[in-house]
């Protein structure tokens, strides 16, 4: 028997088309014409088709997240064989990683989208559908999380990072690598990822604000000062290096501790927030001291989807935060 794959289109690229000559392409096709354009898709699966938003994938909020969830897992314990998720690439990391914690699904979640639109030479949408496909109707893509299949490749969700703003190749995981790829059609994985979904669940406030501040030379803290003073409820910060600021900063992330959770993530882009190496004031061990939550190896964003989804879920307390950055910046 054929396996059923639930094809769920949001927008984004991959969906994109010219209104006229004069404007750019926004979201206009469906699940459905995606599915249409890739007619191998019904000698794979037997697709289902949904298209719950049809936004830019920067228009798309924590709110539409939790609502595709439940969808996910409303289609899971209908026997889905697997679920595609077609999105724009803007935000692919955080989706992919956000449903990485929501669902404790075995089915495979794969998540793909385009870079170049339908309208332009070697658009990649259709050959990233049918990769989707393919992974989301293997049996060894189950139980490996949430996945972003694109150009060929088959990342885990909690690492993968979009690191190009136009090449089909802006997906990368390092420095783990993709945990898989295709060929010829075939869908090869190379190494195993354990699933991580939250222990919490239901989400009881959607109001709260979680903010996102990147430190630069010199920083004066006045970002800092301004997002407590604003009422966000968390805070990510992307500090220098292995975790360092400056000592405005610094002072800034003291006060700030007093009031709200705040998360230190590093703006490398690569690596794991340092611990115990430097001494100086705004340096990690000061920072900790101070009573920020290390990120461990989570980017900035991918902090701040876990520390929202946390707060969302309710009351949690300070050595709650610290282990669940621990498990979660550590895997
Ligand atoms: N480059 C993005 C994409 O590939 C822009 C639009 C979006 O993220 O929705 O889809």
């Amino acid at each position: 028997m054929k396996p059923t794959v639930d094809v769920i289109s949001l927008g984004g690229t991959i969906a994109m088309k010219g209104k006229n000559t004069t404007f750019g392409v926004v979201p206009t096709l469906t699940a459905e014409d995606l599915v249409e354009a890739v007619p191998q898709l019904s000698e794979i699966a037997k697709i289902r088709t949904h298209s719950p938003f049809n936004v830019p994938s920067a228009h798309l909020t924590f709110g539409d997240i939790f609502t595709v969830a439940d969808e996910i897992k409303r289609l899971a314990a209908e026997g889905s064989t697997g679920i595609v998720l077609t999105q724009g690439t803007d935000t692919i990391e955080e989706t992919a990683y956000a449903l990485d914690l929501l669902l404790d699904l075995d089915i495979p979640i794969v998540v793909t989208g385009a870079m170049r639109n339908p309208t332009r030479p070697g658009a990649d949408g259709p050959a990233n559908l049918l990769g989707a496909v393919l992974v989301a109707s293997h049996p060894s893509a189950r139980s490996l999380g949430s996945l972003v299949v694109f150009n060929d490749e088959i990342h885990a969700a909690r690492y993968v990072r979009k690191t190009h703003t136009s090449n089909v190749s802006t997906f990368r995981s390092d420095p783990a690598g993709p945990i898989g790829w295709l060929a010829e059609d075939q869908v090869r994985i190379a190494q195993k990822v354990d699933r991580l979904p939250l222990a919490r669940s239901g989400i009881f406030d959607q109001d709260i604000r979680v903010g996102i501040v990147k430190l630069g030379l010199g920083d004066d803290g006045t970002m800092i000062d301004a997002a407590v003073a604003a009422g966000y409820r968390g805070l990510v910060i992307e500090a220098l290096g292995g975790g360092h600021t400056s000592i405005s900063a610094a002072s800034a992330l003291d006060r700030a501790t007093v009031d709200i959770p705040v998360v230190l993530a590093s703006r490398t882009g690569a690596g794991e927030t340092l611990t115990n190496t430097y001494g100086f004031e705004g340096s990690e061990i000061d920072l900790l001291a101070k009573g920020l939550i290390p990120a461990g190896r989570l980017d900035g964003c991918r902090a701040r989807v876990l520390l929202t989804i946390l707060l969302f879920c309710g009351e949690v307390n300070k050595e709650q935060l610290v282990e669940e950055f621990l498990n979660h910046g550590t895997h």
